[in-house]
């Protein structure tokens, strides 16, 4: 690189690739929008005079039954405003296992409510996992990838699924049992290298709920032996210290920085003490779905337009956020309450509004609502994010 002639011609072939590639990238944008603002359609459910439910009695539903075993749904046909994530909540008895399985346009996120679960799941690379999750842990599974849930142990368990996808149906998986029993023995004969006697008597019709004996307690070998991916599938929330912790409330919450597959999904629980709120806020690019865990509260939605909505969500129900809309919760019940928050995005982002407030000066602030200046200098000069029953507080952990 000592000869300048030379330094010049890569400069100048360098600086005409990025050129080239920044115009073709600006003509591609221009071609098909803004690839990272997917709602810019509008959406006739939210260009009504009047919002819609946001909520919906998920576990006040019998969904799915076999045997001790269930599985509840909330997506689009259930709870119609909720186009960017489906839920279910799903109970398997000991013994049974939710069979080998992928889901076509969805990846999968859980949280363990009750119970121990034991997963396998398969990528595209060969690699496979086993993990066994207690209460407080996650999981999650990219879209495509084949996997497994079996109850582990004596006692029933119960945890909850996020889809990112709120078309998705649980019951429009793609399930071993139904692929095998309507393949042509012949054709699977030829492609296990098996006589076709090995599949009599398999299922004929899709398995769903498989019953069987108790999982060893340790998990077993798969039999190509143990080839585990880079990036486990686990993460134990709960086991961590709350991520924001607040008189009135704490929060935990991991998105993709903390659980590297998790690329399309966060979650977070969120305590909140008697009286206690989770201020106003917005999510700019993540829609937002709720199950309440355990407690009763107060969920409202500010969707432009003079539009506001107000849902009470008790234990067992579902509630949803479309991105970029106004919200708030708050607990209105005896006891404090425990809410389950889904996000459809890998890299979690909020706006609270005392923050944005306090991101202004008090001149700006007194033209907009003809108010005099000084009372905005008593309003905070930071984000509230959770005020207990008398109002703000300083956060006790007041890490990001
Ligand atoms: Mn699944
Ligand atoms: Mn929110």
């Amino acid at each position: 690189m000592s000869d300048p002639k030379r330094r010049d011609f890569l400069t100048a072939a360098a600086a005409f690739a990025a050129a080239t590639t920044a115009s073709l990238a600006e003509a591609r944008e221009a071609e098909v929008g803004d690839p990272t603002f997917m709602n810019n359609v509008p959406d006739p459910l939210l260009g009504e005079k009047e919002l819609p439910t946001f909520k919906f009695a998920l576990e006040k539903t019998v969904g799915k039954v076999v045997g001790g075993s269930s599985g509840k749904e909330a997506t689009v046909l259930q709870l119609p405003i909720s186009k960017g994530i489906a839920g279910v909540s799903m109970r398997l008895e000991p013994g049974a296992m939710r069979e080998l399985h992928w889901h076509a346009t969805a990846a999968e996120w859980a949280f363990v409510i009750e119970g121990r679960v034991r997963t396998t799941v398969i990528d595209p690379r060969g690699y496979s996992e086993t993990n066994d999750f207690d209460p407080g842990d996650v999981w999650y599974f990219p879209r495509g990838h084949g996997h497994m849930l079996e109850c582990l142990g004596s006692a029933p368990a119960h945890f909850i699924l996020i889809f990112d996808n709120g078309y998705f149906s649980e019951f429009g998986t793609f399930s071993i049992s139904d692929w095998i029993g309507h393949t042509p023995k012949p054709l699977l004969a030829k492609n296990f290298g098996l006589p076709e006697s090995a599949f009599d008597g398999f299922p004929k019709e899709e398995v769903y709920f498989a019953r069987g004996a108790t999982p060893p307690e340790k998990p077993t070998m798969p039999l190509q032996g143990w080839r585990s991916p880079p990036n486990t599938h686990r993460y134990q929330l709960l086991a961590q210290p709350p991520h924001r912790v607040f008189k009135g409330g704490r929060e935990w919450r991991v998105d993709s920085s903390r659980f590297p597959i998790s690329k399309t999904t966060t979650g977070v629980i969120l305590d909140l003490d008697p009286g206690a709120l989770r201020e106003l806020h917005w999510h700019p690019t993540a829609d937002e779905w709720h199950y309440v865990v355990e407690g009763q509260i107060s969920v409202t939605m500010f969707g432009s337009h003079g539009r506001y909505r107000v849902e009470t969500l008790d234990q067992g129900d579902v509630g949803y956020i479309p991105q970029g809309y106004g919200h708030s919760i708050e607990n209105i019940g005896p006891a404090s309450c425990r809410v389950l928050i889904g996000f459809n995005t890998g890299v979690y982002e909020t706006i609270d509004l005392s923050q944005w407030i306090a991101g202004n000066p008090a001149d700006v602030l007194a033209t907009n609502f003809s108010k005099p200046a000084d009372l905005f200098e008593k309003f905070p000069r930071h984000d509230v994010f959770i005020a207990d029953k008398d109002g703000p507080k300083k956060p006790q952990h007041p890490q990001e």
